[in-house]
Protein backbone atom coordinates (compact mmCIF):
# COMPACT_ATOMS: atom_id res chain seq x y z
CA UNK A 1 0.00 0.00 0.00
CA UNK A 2 1.37 3.49 -0.49
CA UNK A 3 1.06 4.05 3.33
CA UNK A 4 1.01 0.98 5.60
CA UNK A 5 2.43 -0.67 8.52
CA UNK A 6 6.06 -0.39 8.23
CA UNK A 7 7.03 -3.59 8.75
CA UNK A 8 4.42 -4.90 5.82
CA UNK A 9 5.36 -2.55 2.95
CA UNK A 10 8.05 -0.64 3.42
CA UNK A 11 8.03 2.18 0.84
CA UNK A 12 10.16 1.74 -2.15
CA UNK A 13 13.88 3.38 -1.75
CA UNK A 14 15.76 4.56 -4.47
CA UNK A 15 18.77 1.67 -5.16
CA UNK A 16 21.75 3.58 -5.71
CA UNK A 17 24.35 0.79 -4.72
CA UNK A 18 26.09 -1.48 -5.07
CA UNK A 19 25.89 -5.16 -3.46
CA UNK A 20 26.51 -4.50 0.59
CA UNK A 21 28.09 -5.53 3.22
CA UNK A 22 25.44 -7.44 3.70
CA UNK A 23 24.94 -9.37 0.54
CA UNK A 24 21.17 -8.57 0.15
CA UNK A 25 21.38 -5.78 -2.59
CA UNK A 26 22.57 -6.66 -6.06
CA UNK A 27 21.37 -3.52 -8.30
CA UNK A 28 23.89 -4.28 -10.86
CA UNK A 29 21.81 -7.29 -11.87
CA UNK A 30 17.80 -5.95 -11.74
CA UNK A 31 15.83 -8.78 -11.67
CA UNK A 32 12.41 -10.01 -9.98
CA UNK A 33 14.93 -12.41 -7.76
CA UNK A 34 16.98 -9.19 -6.80
CA UNK A 35 14.30 -7.02 -6.07
CA UNK A 36 12.70 -9.69 -4.13
CA UNK A 37 15.89 -10.09 -1.77
CA UNK A 38 16.00 -6.49 -1.18
CA UNK A 39 12.47 -6.25 -0.04
CA UNK A 40 13.28 -8.93 2.11
CA UNK A 41 15.79 -6.89 3.63
CA UNK A 42 14.09 -3.54 3.65
CA UNK A 43 11.47 -5.13 5.37
CA UNK A 44 14.17 -6.77 7.71
CA UNK A 45 15.96 -3.37 8.59
CA UNK A 46 12.14 -1.40 9.07
CA UNK A 47 11.36 -4.33 11.69
CA UNK A 48 14.27 -4.72 13.96
CA UNK A 49 17.60 -2.93 12.57
CA UNK A 50 16.23 0.53 12.36
CA UNK A 51 15.72 0.54 15.86
CA UNK A 52 19.67 0.40 16.07
CA UNK A 53 19.77 3.85 14.73
CA UNK A 54 16.54 5.26 14.17
CA UNK A 55 16.31 8.07 17.10
CA UNK A 56 13.21 7.26 19.15
CA UNK A 57 12.41 11.50 19.55
CA UNK A 58 10.79 13.58 21.84
CA UNK A 59 8.97 12.28 24.13
CA UNK A 60 6.56 13.33 26.42
CA UNK A 61 5.93 11.49 30.00
CA UNK A 62 4.36 8.41 29.01
CA UNK A 63 1.26 6.98 31.20
CA UNK A 64 1.49 3.88 32.35
CA UNK A 65 -1.33 1.26 31.69
CA UNK A 66 -2.78 -0.57 34.72
CA UNK A 67 -1.60 -4.05 35.87
CA UNK A 68 0.26 -4.39 32.62
CA UNK A 69 4.10 -3.48 31.67
CA UNK A 70 2.98 -1.39 28.98
CA UNK A 71 3.29 2.51 28.76
CA UNK A 72 1.92 5.25 26.81
CA UNK A 73 3.06 8.33 25.02
CA UNK A 74 0.02 10.15 23.80
CA UNK A 75 0.69 13.47 25.23
CA UNK A 76 -1.78 13.60 28.23
CA UNK A 77 -2.90 10.95 30.79
CA UNK A 78 -6.54 10.63 29.16
CA UNK A 79 -5.12 9.75 25.88
CA UNK A 80 -2.74 7.49 27.45
CA UNK A 81 -5.56 6.06 29.21
CA UNK A 82 -7.60 5.07 25.94
CA UNK A 83 -4.92 3.84 23.99
CA UNK A 84 -3.96 1.18 27.31
CA UNK A 85 -8.35 0.48 27.07
CA UNK A 86 -7.04 -0.66 23.27
CA UNK A 87 -4.40 -2.64 23.97
CA UNK A 88 -5.88 -4.28 26.86
CA UNK A 89 -8.51 -5.16 24.21
CA UNK A 90 -6.33 -6.16 21.53
CA UNK A 91 -4.05 -8.38 24.37
CA UNK A 92 -7.28 -10.53 25.34
CA UNK A 93 -8.05 -10.89 21.62
CA UNK A 94 -4.44 -11.46 20.91
CA UNK A 95 -4.30 -14.25 23.97
CA UNK A 96 -7.70 -15.97 22.49
CA UNK A 97 -4.87 -17.13 19.65
CA UNK A 98 -2.42 -18.01 22.42
CA UNK A 99 0.11 -14.86 21.43
CA UNK A 100 1.05 -13.50 24.67
CA UNK A 101 3.18 -10.48 25.37
CA UNK A 102 5.70 -11.01 27.31
CA UNK A 103 7.92 -8.31 26.67
CA UNK A 104 7.71 -4.46 28.58
CA UNK A 105 6.58 -2.04 25.35
CA UNK A 106 6.41 1.51 25.08
CA UNK A 107 3.37 2.42 22.72
CA UNK A 108 4.00 6.43 21.48
CA UNK A 109 1.42 8.33 19.16
CA UNK A 110 3.27 10.45 16.32
CA UNK A 111 2.08 12.88 13.64
CA UNK A 112 4.07 11.29 10.67
CA UNK A 113 5.95 8.24 10.96
CA UNK A 114 9.03 7.64 8.42
CA UNK A 115 8.90 5.58 4.70
CA UNK A 116 5.07 6.30 5.02
CA UNK A 117 4.10 3.78 7.73
CA UNK A 118 0.83 3.42 9.81
CA UNK A 119 3.02 1.62 12.49
CA UNK A 120 6.39 -0.01 13.26
CA UNK A 121 7.72 -2.11 15.75
CA UNK A 122 11.43 -1.29 16.89
CA UNK A 123 12.25 -4.68 18.41
CA UNK A 124 15.45 -3.65 19.85
CA UNK A 125 13.70 -0.52 22.13
CA UNK A 126 10.60 -2.55 22.84
CA UNK A 127 8.85 0.22 20.74
CA UNK A 128 5.87 0.38 19.25
CA UNK A 129 5.26 3.73 17.00
CA UNK A 130 1.70 4.59 15.72
CA UNK A 131 -0.09 7.42 13.87
CA UNK A 132 -2.34 9.30 15.71
CA UNK A 133 -6.21 8.36 14.56
CA UNK A 134 -6.07 11.44 13.37
CA UNK A 135 -3.08 10.79 11.50
CA UNK A 136 -4.03 7.98 10.85
CA UNK A 137 -7.24 8.68 9.33
CA UNK A 138 -5.26 11.36 6.82
CA UNK A 139 -2.75 9.07 5.66
CA UNK A 140 -5.10 6.48 4.79
CA UNK A 141 -5.47 6.60 0.59
CA UNK A 142 -8.34 7.21 -1.27
CA UNK A 143 -7.89 3.95 -3.62
CA UNK A 144 -6.91 2.02 -0.06
CA UNK A 145 -9.22 -1.26 1.14
CA UNK A 146 -8.92 0.82 4.19
CA UNK A 147 -11.01 4.02 3.41
CA UNK A 148 -14.14 1.85 4.48
CA UNK A 149 -13.22 1.73 8.01
CA UNK A 150 -14.40 4.01 10.40
CA UNK A 151 -10.97 5.71 12.19
CA UNK A 152 -10.98 3.92 15.48
CA UNK A 153 -11.61 0.59 13.98
CA UNK A 154 -8.46 1.21 11.73
CA UNK A 155 -6.31 2.39 15.22
CA UNK A 156 -7.15 -0.45 16.73
CA UNK A 157 -6.38 -2.77 13.97
CA UNK A 158 -3.07 -1.13 13.47
CA UNK A 159 -2.45 -1.70 17.40
CA UNK A 160 -3.14 -5.41 17.05
CA UNK A 161 -0.96 -5.55 14.67
CA UNK A 162 2.17 -4.10 15.99
CA UNK A 163 1.24 -5.72 18.88
CA UNK A 164 1.29 -9.03 17.39
CA UNK A 165 4.40 -8.84 16.13
CA UNK A 166 5.73 -7.56 19.47
CA UNK A 167 3.94 -11.02 20.25
CA UNK A 168 6.14 -13.36 17.64
CA UNK A 169 9.52 -11.46 17.47
CA UNK A 170 11.17 -14.25 19.42
CA UNK A 171 9.02 -16.93 17.76
CA UNK A 172 11.45 -20.22 16.55
CA UNK A 173 12.99 -19.51 13.08
CA UNK A 174 15.26 -21.85 11.39
CA UNK A 175 16.69 -18.94 8.92
CA UNK A 176 17.59 -15.41 9.26
CA UNK A 177 14.50 -13.98 9.05
CA UNK A 178 10.27 -15.70 9.29
CA UNK A 179 8.89 -12.56 8.51
CA UNK A 180 6.23 -14.34 6.13
CA UNK A 181 4.82 -16.21 9.04
CA UNK A 182 5.04 -13.04 11.85
CA UNK A 183 3.35 -10.79 8.99
CA UNK A 184 0.74 -13.38 8.50
CA UNK A 185 0.14 -13.72 11.87
CA UNK A 186 -0.10 -10.21 12.04
CA UNK A 187 -1.93 -9.30 9.29
CA UNK A 188 -4.70 -11.95 10.16
CA UNK A 189 -5.03 -10.92 13.38
CA UNK A 190 -5.27 -7.01 12.09
CA UNK A 191 -8.14 -8.13 9.82
CA UNK A 192 -9.83 -10.35 13.27
CA UNK A 193 -10.00 -7.36 14.88
CA UNK A 194 -12.49 -5.23 12.87
CA UNK A 195 -16.21 -5.85 12.90
CA UNK A 196 -17.48 -8.23 10.82
CA UNK A 197 -19.40 -6.18 8.58
CA UNK A 198 -16.77 -3.83 8.30
CA UNK A 199 -14.08 -6.10 7.47
CA UNK A 200 -16.19 -8.14 4.47
CA UNK A 201 -16.59 -4.53 2.87
CA UNK A 202 -12.97 -4.68 2.91
CA UNK A 203 -12.68 -8.09 0.49
CA UNK A 204 -12.48 -7.80 -2.94
CA UNK A 205 -14.87 -9.97 -4.80
CA UNK A 206 -11.86 -11.85 -6.67
CA UNK A 207 -10.67 -13.27 -3.78
CA UNK A 208 -14.19 -14.75 -2.81
CA UNK A 209 -12.78 -18.32 -3.16
CA UNK A 210 -10.43 -20.90 -1.13
CA UNK A 211 -6.85 -18.91 -0.78
CA UNK A 212 -4.36 -21.75 -0.74
CA UNK A 213 -1.03 -21.25 1.46
CA UNK A 214 1.35 -20.67 -1.89
CA UNK A 215 -0.58 -17.39 -2.78
CA UNK A 216 1.00 -16.14 0.41
CA UNK A 217 4.79 -14.89 -0.09
CA UNK A 218 6.83 -12.09 0.29
CA UNK A 219 6.64 -11.12 -3.09
CA UNK A 220 3.18 -10.02 -2.48
CA UNK A 221 4.04 -8.38 1.05
CA UNK A 222 6.00 -6.28 -0.38
CA UNK A 223 4.35 -5.47 -3.99
CA UNK A 224 0.40 -5.41 -2.58
CA UNK A 225 0.04 -5.29 1.20
CA UNK A 226 -3.66 -5.14 0.94
CA UNK A 227 -4.21 -8.16 -1.50
CA UNK A 228 -1.63 -10.06 1.28
CA UNK A 229 -3.92 -8.56 4.51
CA UNK A 230 -6.57 -10.23 2.28
CA UNK A 231 -5.69 -13.36 1.76
CA UNK A 232 -4.15 -13.79 4.73
CA UNK A 233 -7.04 -13.32 6.42
CA UNK A 234 -9.28 -15.67 4.05
CA UNK A 235 -6.83 -18.34 4.54
CA UNK A 236 -6.78 -17.47 8.26
CA UNK A 237 -10.41 -18.18 8.35
CA UNK A 238 -10.54 -21.00 6.27
CA UNK A 239 -8.57 -22.84 8.39
CA UNK A 240 -10.45 -25.31 10.17
CA UNK A 241 -9.04 -24.41 13.63
CA UNK A 242 -7.58 -20.73 12.49
CA UNK A 243 -6.22 -20.39 16.24
CA UNK A 244 -4.67 -23.81 16.31
CA UNK A 245 -2.58 -22.54 13.02
CA UNK A 246 -1.92 -19.35 14.03
CA UNK A 247 -0.06 -21.59 17.69
CA UNK A 248 1.83 -23.65 15.17
CA UNK A 249 3.51 -20.68 13.17
CA UNK A 250 3.72 -19.24 16.31
CA UNK A 251 6.04 -21.98 17.69
CA UNK A 252 7.35 -23.19 14.42
CA UNK A 253 5.39 -26.29 13.90
CA UNK A 254 4.66 -24.84 10.65
CA UNK A 255 6.76 -22.68 8.50
CA UNK A 256 5.18 -20.19 5.96
CA UNK A 257 8.85 -19.05 5.74
CA UNK A 258 11.54 -20.32 3.31
CA UNK A 259 15.17 -19.98 2.92
CA UNK A 260 16.62 -17.19 1.22
CA UNK A 261 19.65 -18.36 -0.61
ZN1 LIG B 1 3.75 -6.04 9.96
Amino acid sequence: MTRTNASANPAAPNPSGQLDAWGWIDYSVPSPFSRWRWHIFVNRFLICLLAIVAPLGAQSEPYACPDTAVTVDAGSPEAGQEVCDLVARASTQLASCSLEITRPLTITLADSLSDDCYGQFFCEDDLIKVLSPQALAAAVSDDSIYQALPDDTFFQGILVHELAHAATDDMPCPFESCLLGQEYISYAMMMQSFPDDQRTMLIEDRFQRQIYRDELSLMILAMAPEVFAQKAWLHFSQRPDPCGFIGQIADGTVLLDTEHF
